[in-house]
């Protein structure tokens, strides 16, 4: 690149290290710095009362019920850290995801009650049908194809449900097609037209979303998500997936998952210029939290690295089960 025979000069008048040499310098120049602004916290709730159950793949995060969740999205807010993402685990799966649009699902009580306690506390819900469904799928299945215009109506509704009960932004996951497009004529249709659409706009088949799927309970009775997910090889169907879904009406467009796919983040942001997030998904988290746990890597440090790469990469938003401990660091170097 021209920027590169323009700066560079050459040895030993070029000297990189110079703004290396001390801490105040390299404080200065430094190009990326994580900020409590960039995280949104997901949440796994759970019917019952005072359950708060760690999930064994991904140690300190817990299935909550409505009361723990107020008391966790209480320390959350304090900590600084401005979102939280629900999931919900219904009390009962059907073939229809019947729990996902119930006014009175544990996502919606949950909404309900977080707001009122933790009124500063910016609200998103995961919109799919994976959790509530007995059969694990994202949608409506007939033989063993998962349809799809059928599950969308479905999906707005769940989007409707929620905003009602007091989300603020709904994102959903299922990468149907034309989901957000049904979603935002729904809610428009309901006089919420100022509540934006966060879609999981590529969302990859991926190995790493193994310990979420104990976490929401949501693994597959059968068959996989192959055919709604998109293929880890693929990058320029990554571009097609979001160009369409901010044709549809999104506000912010999300990579998931992010370490293996910082190219893709990359090409979001340079292309599109939109607000972007990535999910470190859960294997992502399990993966640095075993190493930790094993003494084989400094954990902290390894997850500062983590998120910072994937901010640098172009994510202007990183869903992340490290939000708290972030924060936690964040607020220790100040
Ligand atoms: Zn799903």
């Amino acid at each position: 690149m021209a920027t590169t025979e323009a700066h560079v000069a050459g040895f030993p008048q070029t000297r990189l290290r110079r703004t290396r040499m001390s801490q105040v310098l390299r404080s200065m120049v430094r190009e990326t710095e994580l900020s409590n602004n960039d995280f949104i916290y997901p949440l796994f709730v759970v019917p019952g009362k005072n359950v708060k159950k760690e999930v064994s793949s991904m140690p300190g995060v817990h299935q909550m019920s409505v009361d723990q969740i107020v008391r966790e999205c209480a320390e959350v807010h304090a900590l600084g850290i401005p979102a939280v993402i629900f999931f919900g685990i219904p009390e009962r799966k059907d073939e229809v995801g019947s729990g996902a649009y119930d006014d009175r699902g544990v996502v919606q009580e949950a909404l309900r009650a977080v707001k009122k306690d933790v009124p500063g506390l910016y609200l998103i819900t995961d919109v799919c049908l994976c959790e509530y469904t007995s059969h694990g799928h994202c949608g409506i299945v007939r033989g063993d194809e998962i349809l799809n215009d059928e599950s969308v109506e479905l999906l707005t509704r769940e989007a409707l449900s929620h905003v009602k009960a007091g989300a603020d932004m709904v994102a959903p996951s299922d990468m149907f097609d034309g989901r957000v497009g049904a979603i935002r004529k729904v809610l428009d249709g309901h006089g919420f037209q100022n509540v934006p659409i966060m879609s999981y706009a590529a969302k990859y088949a991926s190995g790493f979303y193994g310990p979420f799927r104990e976490a929401a309970e949501s693994t597959p009775k059968f068959g996989d998500r192959r055919s709604h997910q998109m293929d880890p090889a693929n990058a320029d169907e990554a571009i097609r997936e979001v160009a369409q879904d901010i044709h549809e009406g999104a506000d912010i467009v999300m990579v998931k998952p992010a370490l293996s796919y910082l190219d893709v983040i990359y090409r979001v942001k340079r292309q599109f210029g939109m607000p972007t997030a990535a999910y470190n998904v859960s294997g992502e988290y399990a993966i640095v939290k075993a190493a930790g746990r094993m003494g084989w890597i400094d954990e902290e440090r390894v997850m500062m690295e983590v998120l910072t790469s994937i901010k640098r990469a172009g994510a202007d938003l990183i869903l992340t089960y490290f939000a708290k401990e972030a924060a936690k660091v964040l607020a220790r170097q100040q």
